[in-house]
């Protein structure tokens, strides 16, 4: 390689080292750290971070507590229902979660907990 030049990291062409900016497939250079697909946006600071875990947090505690009440104040037929639905909004919330990685393992993770519980507490039922 010509001194001064470099690959492109994107499409691999030889341009010049300083480039900021690739002429051949306008790639910005300056973003060192190539974010993998299905991370949230490079733009989003830390505290958008922590807040959505935080978010995520809170909407699963409260599916939680949520399916609690209704598995100790509702007949075995309702409370059937109501355990089927807690789940599903539980996946839902799941798949509409955008948030990092961690965030939506904590929420799968109570949807488990919750489904696991629900089961339970279904098979008490006489
Ligand atoms: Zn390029």
């Amino acid at each position: 390689m010509e001194a001064g030049k470099k690959n492109c990291s994107y499409c691999a062409e030889v341009i010049m080292a300083e480039a900021i900016l690739c002429k051949h497939c306008q790639s910005d250079l300056r973003q060192k750290i190539r974010i993998p697909p299905g991370w949230p946006i490079p733009s989003e600071n830390k505290m958008g971070r922590v807040g959505k875990i935080v978010v995520g947090l809170t909407v699963a505690i409260t599916l939680y507590l949520a399916v609690g009440f209704y598995v100790s104040n509702t007949s075995q037929d309702k409370e059937s229902m109501q355990a089927r639905e807690a789940a599903e909004q539980c996946r839902e919330e799941i798949d509409s979660y955008s948030g990092p990685a961690v965030g939506k393992s904590i929420i799968a993770e109570v949807c488990r907990k919750l489904e696991d519980d629900l089961r339970k507490g279904l098979s008490r039922v006489p």
